[in-house]
């Protein structure tokens, strides 16, 4: 029998190259000795801008162990929207795919604070004095004694600060969402509060596979949870249909979690059909909302055990609202995790009883910290009471299940991926023909939600909707483009206080 330090832990899930929980340790130590090394120490963060890999994850777990925070970007970010957020988590280390490191090296005077840039896989830029590669870092590492004498740095749980994502919060510009490592030990303890209901006891872990990007907090808590109950992560740096499909087969993946795109997948595509995916029995969707007419379509056709929605916010380290302890409901996404309180409230701030629709407010220990270096934001978002207000509107029904039902806040979900009208706004005014400038989300079946622009050309100016577009696409990530379109405006809608009037703008275009 293998012991347990031989289990396969990783699967890089196009290579079939393996970590096992042996070498996942070895590297995990030598990796927190080289932070100390580089003298990067507890309040220190290290940033990962990489598609998800075999490597990534050493990266956050070297972090954990020596208390720094770990940041994740979207590869796909352009120098632009790299700027901004390298500026609000200001990373020491920087650890880069092939696809990114170049961008990262273009703009590195800029980021002051970064003293080295390591490139995961085998090729060194040694034309670069700061970089040096991961396997230059590893040395023989998987071939040496594990390392017992090494000690994991002791923290103030309650306020280290374990991982610095990104959100744009209720408005404005995206902003770090800091949570703590007590808030990683409450997620841990949730989950096997939850787990011991559901999974625990029905045998052997089976394989999960991650196509969700690490750099969101849902695709890196994945990790974490698959690693706690050392569960087989089968990696895929992004989502290929054919490849996603294969992987599913080849490793007889049973449990499956993603956002409501990979769930049309499934549910719509006809490639599915060419796979027999009968051993999958369950699935959990998150990161927006799932029709309830969608989530019907997957239980028949799939007859898995368990399909259920799960809510939560990068606010929330994880998911506050879920379906996994109870039996899931069409529909909603579920009920209030184990030590966490939920309110509905109105406009007012009153709290609101069954059926009754108003924005959803969390508290307990899965709040985050608060915005990296924006106490301003914190305030807004976390109230004096300890009340996390999301944006989000929703309500519940006599059995304490959610239902969420609409967004009061700015932000538009594309696929799951945030994209902040204010960060679109503050580059469109930039233009030289755009005078002023609104950006708000278009319903759209497959996505979601689309970007769509409201511009106020400049006098005397003739932009096309095609230049503005082009202009957007020159700028930010895939994401962010403007799939919704471009309305050109005499005047763009506003209170008195100057705030863009979102919902007459949101209710002229659907109804164009
Ligand atoms: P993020 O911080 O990127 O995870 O985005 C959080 C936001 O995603 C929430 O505030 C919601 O607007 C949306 N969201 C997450 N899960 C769900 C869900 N199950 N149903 C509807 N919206 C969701």
């Amino acid at each position: 029998m293998k012991s347990h330090k031989e289990k396969v832990l990783q699967v890089d899930g196009e290579t079939g190259e393996t970590l096992t929980a042996d070498v996942l340790l070895k590297r995990t130590i030598r990796l927190a000795k080289w932070f100390r090394e580089q003298e990067v120490t507890v309040g220190n963060t290290v940033a990962v801008n990489s598609e998800n890999c075999l490597q990534y994850y050493t990266v956050p777990l070297a972090g954990y162990f020596e208390g720094l925070a770990f940041t994740g970007f979207n590869p796909d970010y352009t120098p632009w929207e790299l700027n901004h957020l390298m500026g609000l988590s200001k990373p020491k280390i920087i650890f880069c795919s092939h696809r990114t490191v170049d961008k990262v090296l273009l703009t590195l005077n800029e980021y002051p604070y970064v003293k080295t840039v390591v490139l995961f896989g085998e090729e060194q830029r040694s034309y670069h004095p700061n970089v040096i590669t991961f396997n230059q870092i590893m040395g023989k590492t998987d071939k040496e004694e594990l390392d017992e004498t090494y000690k994991t740095v002791p923290v103030d749980a309650k306020e280290t600060i374990a991982t610095i994502l990104y959100s744009s919060g209720t408005t404005g510009l995206p902003k770090g969402v800091m949570c703590t490592h007590r808030n990683m030990t409450a997620f841990t303890e949730v989950f096997f509060t939850i787990l011991n209901d559901i999974e625990v006891n029905k045998g052997p872990p089976h394989a999960s596979l991650v196509v969700i990007p690490m750099f969101h907090a849902f695709g890196l808590l994945l990790m974490y949870r698959n690693l706690i109950v050392a569960q087989p992560s089968i990696i895929l740096k992004k989502f290929r249909p054919r490849k996603f499909l294969q992987a599913l087969v080849k490793y007889r993946i049973t449990k499956l979690s993603g956002p409501p795109p990979l769930v049309l997948f499934l549910v719509k595509h006809p490639m599915v059909k060419e796979y027999d995916l009968s051993h999958i029995r369950e699935f959990r969707c998150s990161a927006a909302s799932l029709s309830a007419e969608i989530q019907k379509e997957l239980q028949d056709k799939f007859k898995a055990e368990h399909v259920s929605q799960l809510y939560g916010l990068t606010e929330t380290t994880g998911a506050v609202l879920q379906a996994g302890f109870a039996e899931p409901k069409i529909g909603s996404s579920g009920k209030v995790v184990p030590g966490m309180m939920a309110k509905v409230i109105d406009e007012q701030g009153r709290s609101l009883g069954k059926h009754q629709e108003g924005e959803l407010c969390f508290k307990g220990p899965l709040v985050m910290k608060g915005y990296a270096s924006n106490p301003e934001a914190t305030k807004d978002a976390i109230d004096k009471d300890g009340w996390f207000h999301t944006g989000d509107i929703g309500y519940y029904d006599e059995e304490g299940y959610f239902f969420i039902v609409g967004r009061m806040k700015e932000l538009i979900k594309y696929k799951g991926f945030q994209v902040a009208p204010a960060e679109l706004e503050a580059l469109l005014v930039t233009h030289r023909c755009v005078d002023d400038v609104a950006v708000i989300g278009l319903s759209h079946k497959a996505s979601g939600e689309v970007p769509l622009a409201f511009i106020v050309r400049k006098p005397g100016t003739s932009v096309t909707e095609n230049e503005i577009e082009r202009f957007v696409a020159d700028h930010v990530s895939p994401s962010k483009r403007l799939r919704g379109g471009v309305i050109f405006v005499e005047r763009i809608p506003r209170n008195s206080g100057g705030k863009i009037l979102r919902k007459i703008l949101k209710e002229n275009a659907e109804g164009l």
